[in-house]
């Protein structure tokens, strides 16, 4: 009998899932489907991570919805019909509900429920994590699903308590909408979410003043409505063509795979392949036109002043073009934007493009904005200022063990995982598509499911030999994390301050977190780390505790 006095006894599980979006929700599913009592516990009141919060206008997904969707029930992707080449936020939101409904999983989820705490004892091999209301869990294994560009990051700002106009934050977006109508709006960031909104909220405002610190490299997403035989054909080979999606870098199908370097053919051919590709719209088409992109700085050169060009050609005043054109990285070494009319936005007579590079923000002001070189009059701001990426989810929670370690400590120098999937001294605790996965550089949902599958077989291996308790070896996570290092210095991706590295926030350590060498190879390593039963894991039983 549990003691009154000591409140309810914690919740029993064999899983704890920290997260109800694209991940958790999957882990439900198939954790569940082991005959595992699992449970997912979500901030959000609703399931969805991402595409729950950020609401903002314009927010869309810059992969194709036949790609960026579960295939692990063929059902479920031959009966949802998407009307867009690209899922709109509120479409795809719509579809993770469905999923939610379809397959039961709303039961086992607990919204409005932040976890605070994590804490595995060594003597019973088990996780106690603690809610912010104070309730305990228990359960053998832990799966973090919390996301990876989910701890939204407002610039610290002096002053912005101050202001008497409303501001936002795109990850943060209110549920009602906002409605810029005869506003003047600033937006301060040039990322995915600044690129998308940027656009549509120019229709709305008075004025729309862009604080642009560093010009990224957007593509035309060309997105338009489903065309219905291309569904069907999709649709006809479901199956085969997610699995030749999985034998790609990028974990998206579809792309003839490139076969010579930029600088073998000439320039006259090569800006044919990059216009041909400009029209078809999409990133992955453009970064596969050569296959030195990305590992070739002269290669990549020719696809970036290409791209410049474009620029220069769309934006009429020839200064806000140069600002806009980036300069100070190769392309596709920071996240490629998708956009519709961005730059030319820029030829709006309501539009104004501002360089805080060299005149800094300074501060919020009580009325707006003051930058090094002069005050500008706002009535609304919106921080499409970013994430703490790929490590903030993690670090926001207190994660330690009844041996001494902890979490922050651990990653003090830059986050350590081995295949991004377990950190070596926190047993049973397991990561969906964080630091040392390719998860970001993919088709996220093909990432989610092939970590989920790939611990949800580890689990399987461990009940089925009455182990209780999965951990990598030191030695395993330091090698892993220096493969990520070696693999990602063998491309021209840290040659650009992105939040792959920590740039994004102050003090954060400059490491290089995802692996970018490519998904079909990971995922081939993985399954080959199984398959010699665990090679670099630890799995032991725990004498104390019944299997
Ligand atoms: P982000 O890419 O990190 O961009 C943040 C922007 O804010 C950058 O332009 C950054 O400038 C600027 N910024 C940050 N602090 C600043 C400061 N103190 N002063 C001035 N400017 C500042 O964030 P995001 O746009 O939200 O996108 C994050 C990621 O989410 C994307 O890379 C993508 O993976 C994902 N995402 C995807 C989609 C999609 O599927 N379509 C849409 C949105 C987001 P610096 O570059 O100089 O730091």
């Amino acid at each position: 009998m549990p003691d009154a006095s000591h409140g309810p006894a914690p919740r029993q599980l064999d899983v704890a899932i920290v997260g109800g979006g694209l991940a958790g929700l999957y882990a439900i599913h198939r954790l569940r489907g082991m005959g595992l009592r699992v449970r997912a516990y979500e901030a959000g009141s609703g399931v969805g991570g991402t595409w729950f919060w950020n609401r903002y206008p314009g927010a869309r997904c810059d992969v194709e919805s036949l790609e960026y969707s579960y295939s692990f029930s063929d059902e479920l992707q031959q009966e949802w019909k998407w009307p867009e080449r690209y899922g709109t936020q509120p479409e795809i939101l719509k579809y993770i509900n469905h999923v939610a409904d379809r397959f039961d999983l709303r039961r086992d989820v607990q919204l409005d429920t932040r976890i605070k705490s994590a804490l595995f004892d060594s003597k019973s091999s088990e996780w106690t994590l603690k809610t912010d209301s104070g309730e305990e869990v228990r359960a053998r294994y832990c799966v973090m699903a919390a996301g990876n560009l989910s701890t939204p990051r407002v610039p610290d700002f002096k002053g912005i308590h101050d202001f008497k106009g409303k501001w936002y934050h795109t990850g943060l977006w209110p549920h009602e909408g906002v409605d810029f109508t005869g506003l003047r709006v600033g937006v301060i960031g040039t990322g995915s979410s600044g690129v998308q909104m940027i656009p549509i909220i120019a229709q709305q405002a008075r004025h729309l003043t862009v604080f642009q610190r560093t010009a990224n490299f957007s593509l035309p997403a060309r997105n338009a409505p489903m065309e219905p035989e291309r569904e069907s054909r999709h649709k006809a080979d479901y199956p085969a063509r997610r699995r030749a999606a999985y034998d790609t870098p990028f974990a998206i199908g579809g792309y003839p795979r490139p076969t010579k370097s930029a600088l073998q053919v000439s320039a006259e051919e090569r800006n044919a392949s990059y216009e041909s590709k400009w029209q078809e719209g999409g990133s992955i088409s453009y970064l596969y036109t050569y296959t030195d992109l990305l590992v070739n700085k002269d290669s990549n050169d020719t696809a970036s002043e290409f791209a410049r060009n474009k620029i220069r050609g769309m934006v009429k005043d020839q200064k806000v073009a140069e600002l806009l054109a980036p300069k100070d990285h190769p392309i596709g070494t920071k996240r490629l934007c998708l956009d519709t009319n961005y730059y030319e936005t820029y030829n709006r007579p309501n539009v104004s493009l501002v360089d805080v590079r060299s005149a800094p923000i300074q501060e919020i002001t009580a009325t707006g904005l003051r930058t090094a070189a002069r005050d500008f009059e706002l009535d609304a701001i919106v921080f499409a200022t970013g994430f703490d990426a790929m490590t903030g989810a993690l670090r926001e929670i207190d994660v330690r063990t009844s041996e001494g370690a902890v979490l922050r400590d651990h990653w003090e120098g830059g986050p350590l995982t081995y295949l991004g999937l377990m950190v070596s001294g926190f047993p049973n605790m397991f990561v969906v598509t964080g630091p040392g996965s390719p998860g970001v550089k993919t088709q996220m949902i093909a990432s989610i499911e092939q970590h989920v599958d790939w611990i949800a077989d580890a689990i399987g291996h461990l009940r089925q030999h009455k182990l209780d308790r999965i951990e990598p070896t030191p030695q395993a996570e330091s090698e892993w994390v220096e493969h990520v290092n070696q693999v990602a210095d063998s491309t021209l991706y840290p040659l650009a301050n992105s939040w792959y590295m920590g740039a994004n926030i102050p003090g954060k350590p400059r490491v290089f977190m995802p692996y970018v060498g490519g998904f079909d190879r990971y995922k081939r390593h993985c399954d080959e780390v199984a398959a010699k039963g665990y090679e670099g894991f630890t799995l032991t039983r725990n004498a104390t505790v019944p299997a």
